[in-house]
């Protein structure tokens, strides 16, 4: 289960009790508590603050100590010290005027693997008096992302745009928030790890969307590494959900296999409890060497055949599968197997990805299968 706010931000239980409620049912908990819940406008003799408990209140230490005394609690999970991001905002309009706007705050980012207070802290960002970028005179657009993303990448960290695809508006008291939609963000920044693609977000894996652009770009060398999809949960209060899930093909229940499998795209994202929609299998295989790829990695074949296996478990009659190569749809099967033998892929790099919908709305989203076709040039 990724992305879970606790009484550390706006979340309603402690990581303990967090911890008690996902044992048995989850085997993975990413802490995503908000960097700060706080913003100001001082300028022109007007100053105004709004601030909420956040880990910019709490603090590293204490967040750190509490998720790793639940954790000496569950030594049957898994549980990740996170932080959703704010890099960055900015003002529009002016104070005490109709159309006064705090932009992008909710522009958010999921951070996981980094572990110590004094490299959390010194991540650039604006509440945190760590961002050369500051909210007034207009937009910076995506600089401060880019900076972020970075400094999470050279602290060894992952870094995971959240709800992408949502439109956000929300009132902190006197103050308007508003951060469009923003998928486009996928192919527009690099270097992050993933995203989230859970609830409207689901479309940012549409077949030629956003995420295509930006697997097709690395496909082609115009980018370094490939992004992955999570599922996040965003869980804050109320019941505790048993879906949507990330499902992580990870070596062993460590977090240095957890992380890893996250790093290298060994995972799907499912709106539904797996016992009600999973992917048993989903490989690239190449029939004359008997070699074969899982998601997140890479086959490479001297010519251009490559046979694509999966299986899926679905309760729900009806469900469709689509197998995608390239961003573009290849076939849309009925059952829960897909064969198929690919011929005649031209030479280069090219990518597999599933999606499945059940008729009532469940999606499942791989992540994709490589595979770098010859002829090979000396
Ligand atoms: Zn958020
Ligand atoms: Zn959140």
């Amino acid at each position: 289960m990724l992305h879970v706010h606790t009484t550390f931000s706006d979340g309603t239980l402690t990581p303990r009790q967090v911890a008690d409620q996902a044992a048995g049912r989850f085997d993975v908990i990413l802490f995503s508590d908000h960097s700060d819940l706080h913003w100001e406008y001082r300028l022109a003799f007007v100053a105004a603050q709004v601030s909420r408990p956040s880990l910019l209140s709490a603090g590293f230490p204490a967040y750190l100590e509490a998720i790793g005394t639940a954790a000496q609690a569950h030594p049957e999970l898994v549980l990740l010290p996170g932080m959703e991001a704010s890099p960055y905002y900015y003002w529009q309009g002016l104070p005490l005027t109709t159309g006064f706007t705090l932009r992008n705050w909710s522009k958010h980012l999921l951070v996981a693997g980094i572990e110590s207070p004094a490299d959390l802290s010194a991540l650039p960002m604006y509440a945190y008096g760590t961002s050369r970028y500051h909210p007034y005179g207009g937009d910076h657009g995506l600089a401060p992302y880019q900076e972020f993303i970075d400094a999470v990448a050279a602290r060894g960290g992952l870094c995971f745009w959240a709800h992408a695809g949502v439109d956000t508006v929300a009132h902190f008291e006197q103050v308007t928030a508003s951060t469009p939609a923003h998928g486009d963000d996928l192919w527009r920044t690099r270097g992050y790890t993933g995203f989230g693609a859970s609830g409207p977000s689901s479309r940012l894996a549409d077949p030629g969307g956003p995420w295509d652009r930006a697997l097709l770009a690395y496909c082609r060398g115009q980018r370094e590494r490939p992004p992955w999809v999570i599922a996040e949960n965003d869980y804050h209060r109320g019941a505790f959900p048993d879906h949507p899930v990330t499902v992580l093909l990870a070596t062993a229940r460590t977090r240095a296999a957890v992380l890893e499998a996250l790093r290298e795209g060994r995972m799907y994202a499912c709106s539904l409890p797996a016992d009600q929609l999973s992917l048993e299998q989903f490989t690239a295989a190449d029939p004359a060497r008997g070699q074969a790829a899982i998601m997140g990695q890479t086959l490479s074949l001297p010519a251009g055949t490559v046979e694509i296996r999966a299986l899926l478990h679905a309760t729900s009659a009806g469900t469709a599968f689509r197998l995608l190569r390239d961003g573009e749809v290849l076939r849309t099967f009925a059952g829960n197997e897909v064969s198929y033998t690919d011929t005649g892929l031209p030479p280069g790099l090219h990518y597999y990805r599933l999606l499945a919908a059940t008729p009532g709305g469940g999606a499942l989203i791989s992540n994709p299968v490589f595979v770098r076709s010859g002829p090979w040039k000396g």
